[in-house]
């Protein structure tokens, strides 16, 4: 499963697909120079050996004016401020249903809560639909809040400026949203002939899971979105220092978020005569013990195969480490080495555990007859909550210390394959797109609306397609959030070939 550049085609369900490349190819730059709606059977037999790099004219035609309607698009969503809570995703799903209906797609709204609304198009392939077969591109149209004080620009202004497009959601998730729809789109226009069903999903509530997220999407409506394959968020497309991009990071898993409760109740009473009872006491000791707690390591098969193609793009160091997680004389050294050096690693490679909230007390004179805390428990997939929190209970070794397992806690999701169609077309297609780059299966340490998916059998995966570098990365969710102008129509690009390829029929 291997990407390979050289490779000049594939056997993709049974249709025989050629591949593209878009910059190295003069057939490529004829289609670029005109054919917007381009005749499909003219073109299947058309390749080009330029460079060694194997040629295949696209699918779906030119994507550079496209991805100028779909900048408009993404700024336009920008400018709908779509802050969870209270979300207010209906305007943004009304925005896009009217984006379709000019092209003659008609959407529906999915009502999830007051305001709050999903929006699903479907361009069929025939008149009976093979769900199992459907593909679902993804993307939630819900922001988080922004610190207006920390923005030099209106975070909710759609402001193109130094050669970004700033705002929030720039880059999660309204870049994607947009690049979902002009793929959407550009079948549509390519009046193209179909192998599946093309479904496109704008989601709500993605940044809380609460009541208008994709668990309810799935609850009310899943007949309108059921599909046997996904694109969300959830990777990303990491660009190097030097401007040019390093790796390509596939998810295909995610871990699983789930709160727990710690409860001390004791003798509450006067400060001045206190007792071993004291539940302050109690609970800070549990914390204590909680919070330096090392779970075991559990290295999942793609996290495994991360490691193994991120070696070589590594320090000579790291790289070294790398290569020897799985030795029984060096492993143990490997992953203590690893997980210091990067937190996120630490986090790919086990459970892990941070206490977020403490309460007790009202006043300084008075013990409290009760202390809360909560834990936030991050489960590799696989891991069951029930085994873990015993294994703390056992640890904290206190029966005063009540845990409570938070009930809409995330469920573990089976990680998708990674030697489906699907995947290695996504491999190819990024591998093409950015000059040959490795793709690199990838477990997420935060949570997307793809576990909800894959507890359905979806085959879902994440990309983020627009290279950002590691500076850029650290705005998501943070101040001056922004996506480099110029890595725009590289992810629209990608998209566009990643859901043509998959799903039209040369
Ligand atoms: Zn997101």
């Amino acid at each position: 499963m291997e990407f390979t550049v050289g490779n000049t085609h594939s056997q993709l369900g049974g249709v025989f697909v050629l591949r593209r490349h878009i910059s190295l190819s003069i057939l490529s730059l004829l289609f670029l120079s005109g054919v917007l709606n381009c005749n499909l059977n003219a073109q299947v037999a058309q390749r080009s050996p330029a460079l060694g790099i194997p040629q295949s004219p696209p699918l779906v035609g030119d994507t550079v004016a496209l991805a100028l309607e779909a900048q408009n698009w993404l700024v336009e969503l920008i400018k709908i401020n779509t802050t969870n809570p209270p979300g207010n995703e209906q305007a943004a799903a009304k925005y896009i249903a009217g984006v379709l209906a000019k092209e003659g797609i008609p959407a529906d709204i999915l009502d999830l809560a007051p305001g709050r609304s999903a929006v699903v198009a479907r361009l069929r392939s025939s008149a009976i639909a093979d769900p199992s077969r459907a593909l679902l591109l993804v993307a939630h149209m819900d922001v988080v809040g922004v610190d207006r004080t920390k923005w030099s620009v209106d975070p909710f202004g759609g402001v193109i400026k130094d050669g970004y497009i700033w705002g929030r959601g720039s880059l999660d998730d309204k870049s994607m949203l947009a690049a979902n729809l002009a793929a959407f789109i550009a079948l549509k226009r390519g009046n193209v002939h179909l192998n599946r069903d093309v479904i496109f999903l704008g989601t709500a509530d993605e940044e809380q899971f609460g009541d208008a997220s994709m668990k309810m999407i799935i609850a009310k409506y899943w007949d309108k979105i059921a599909s046997g394959f996904a694109i969300n968020e959830g990777g990303k497309v990491v660009l190097g220092k030097d401007g040019k991009v390093q790796y390509v990071a596939l998810q295909a898993a995610e871990k699983v978020s789930i709160n727990v409760t710690l409860s001390v109740t004791g003798k509450g009473g006067h400060a001045s005569t206190p007792t071993k009872d004291n539940p302050v006491v109690h609970l800070a000791a549990a914390v204590e013990k909680i919070g330096n707690y090392n779970t075991p390591v559990h290295l999942t098969s793609i996290v495994h195969r991360y490691f193994e193609a991120l070696a070589p793009l590594e320090d000579e160091e790291t790289s070294k480490w790398m290569k020897v997680i799985d030795t029984p004389d060096r492993g143990e050294h490997a992953i203590r080495y690893l997980s210091e050096a990067n937190p996120m690693w630490n986090s790919m490679m086990r459970d892990t555990i941070a206490p977020t909230i403490l309460q007790a007390g009202f006043r300084g004179n008075v013990i409290p007859s009760e202390a809360r805390a909560v834990i936030n428990i991050r489960l590799v997939p696989g891991d069951t909550i029930d085994v873990l929190v015993n294994d703390l209970k056992k640890l904290v070794n206190d029966p005063q210390v009540k845990f409570e397992i938070a009930p809409e806690g995330g469920l573990a999701a089976p990680n998708s394959s990674l030697v489906s169609d699907f995947f290695s077309l996504i491999t190819k297609a990024c591998a093409q797109e950015f000059g040959g780059v490795p793709v690199i299966p990838f477990m997420s340490t935060g949570a997307t609306d793809s576990a909800q998916l894959r507890l359905h059998s979806v085959q879902a995966y994440g990309l983020r397609p627009f290279p950002v570098n590691e500076a850029d990365d650290a705005r998501v969710h943070g101040d001056e959030e922004r996506l480099p102008l110029s890595s725009f129509p590289k992810g629209v690009d990608l998209m566009v070939h990643i859901v043509a390829e998959f799903s039209v029929t040369r």
